[in-house]
């Protein structure tokens, strides 16, 4: 199924540098990173994405791609979030071109580990970071020929697919949910809240209506609510069979939000509130949070992967969530979640591409019978057509 001998040069190489000098370890028969470049770009959304903390009407992501010596090219996708990271496209282009590019030319793709450390310095930059890495994943992928859920370890699992439900009327959510049910067989949703207590619960009852019993439904708050409002609107809400909260309250107010966990009988999942490991790590041995939500855009696959086991070692749950991915973010996601038992056992949040009017890959993805399956392709699995990239970049090359 794999190009073997594509791995068995990589492996002689690769023995051949250790057998010059096991103390001045030479690297000179290696994949070298010749380039880094971000292109920015702009897909509008079907109809206008809204939430608690802001309202947005396009995706304005851009696409990190890693050259090398040997033409072969690692992608991967970050979304800005102004309003959660303080990222721009402008900042996330500038981070890349400014800090991360110089920083590994000409280092070893493949050693992503120590590639993720070089550029640990750099602070909140997580979605130029986590971009960068994905693509150094994607790129040991096709260097490898292996698709990255088995590079990581795992097996082709197919992954229970969320759709994340508009924040509109009552109605009109219940309705989206009724349309994933039908064409995709979705049966987990997100359901955001955070407005008003009294809309907030009727979206609740008219989706739980839709979508049955045994549909998974969780909410985001998306900081919406203070503590004590949480507690009411959870409170509200339980009859309706909620499987999480994420993110009800500020994490801030760490009383209120451990004050809120102990009188709802919903675990609190952590998602703008753990960007890092170090933020999951306070948020999981606060008592608060029970449940991470793993956005690979913002932790690539190297701290992710540190985020499930810590979420492990502490019982807490790991789902993917999902940054507004386009296509490429989501293939990324579902390739990570698809090689760890614990995130690919539960729903993620896997196909917010359905509000882009377009795609920027040649073999997209689709959620069928509720699920979406990895691919075997090298990597994350996806190609990038270049003539829609060229219609949708904004950099005018
Ligand atoms: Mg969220």
């Amino acid at each position: 199924m794999f190009p073997v001998h594509r791995i068995k040069n990589w492996a002689r190489a690769h023995d051949a540098n250790c057998l010059v000098s096991s103390t001045s370890f030479q690297q000179e028969n290696f994949l070298k990173i010749t380039s880094i470049e971000a292109v920015p770009f702009t897909i509008p959304y079907q109809h206008p994405i809204v939430a608690a903390s802001g309202v947005l009407d396009s995706a304005e992501h851009v696409l990190v791609r890693v050259h090398t010596d040997e033409g072969l090219v690692g992608i991967g996708e970050a979304a800005s979030r102004s309003f959660v990271y303080g990222e721009s496209q402008a900042s996330i282009v500038a981070a890349i071109r400014q800090w991360l590019e110089p920083a590994l030319i000409g280092a070893d793709p493949m050693a992503v580990e120590d590639l993720y450390e070089r550029t640990s310095w750099l602070v909140a930059n997580n979605t130029a970071r986590g971009a960068l890495d994905i693509a150094l994943h994607d790129l040991r992928g096709k260097v490898t020929g292996m698709p990255s859920w088995l590079l990581l370890g795992g097996v082709k699992r197919p992954v229970r697919v969320t759709r994340i439900l508009t924040m509109g009327e009552a109605q009109e959510a219940a309705d989206e949910a009724r349309q994933a049910v039908a064409e995709s067989g979705i049966s987990s949703f997100k359901v955001k809240v955070g407005t008003g207590l009294r809309s907030d619960v009727a979206r609740i009852a008219a989706v739980r209506e839709a979508v049955g019993e045994e549909a998974t439904i969780y909410v985001d708050a998306n900081h919406g609510w203070r503590a004590e409002e949480a507690i009411l609107a959870l409170t509200s809400m339980a009859e309706y069979g909620l499987d999480l909260v994420e993110e009800p309250c500020p994490a801030s107010d760490t009383i209120g939000r451990q004050r809120l966990a102990q009188h709802i009988p919903i675990s609190i999942m952590a998602d703008e509130s753990a960007p890092t490991l170090a933020d999951a790590a306070r948020e999981l041995t606060a008592g608060s949070a029970r449940a991470l939500s793993i956005k690979t855009t913002r932790t690539g696959f190297t701290e992710s992967a540190r985020l499930v086991s810590l979420a492990g070692a502490l019982g807490a749950r790991t789902l993917l969530g999902s940054q507004a991915d386009s296509m490429v973010g989501t293939a990324a996601s579902l390739a990570f979640g698809s090689a760890f038992p614990q995130v690919a056992s539960e729903p993620g949040e896997l196909d917010y591409f359905n509000v882009f009017t377009d795609h920027l890959v040649t073999n997209e993805l689709v959620v069928q019978n509720g699920v979406l399956i990895p691919s075997e392709l090298p990597g994350i699995g996806v190609e990038i057509d270049e003539d829609k990239l060229c219609h949708y970049r904004i950099d005018n090359r």
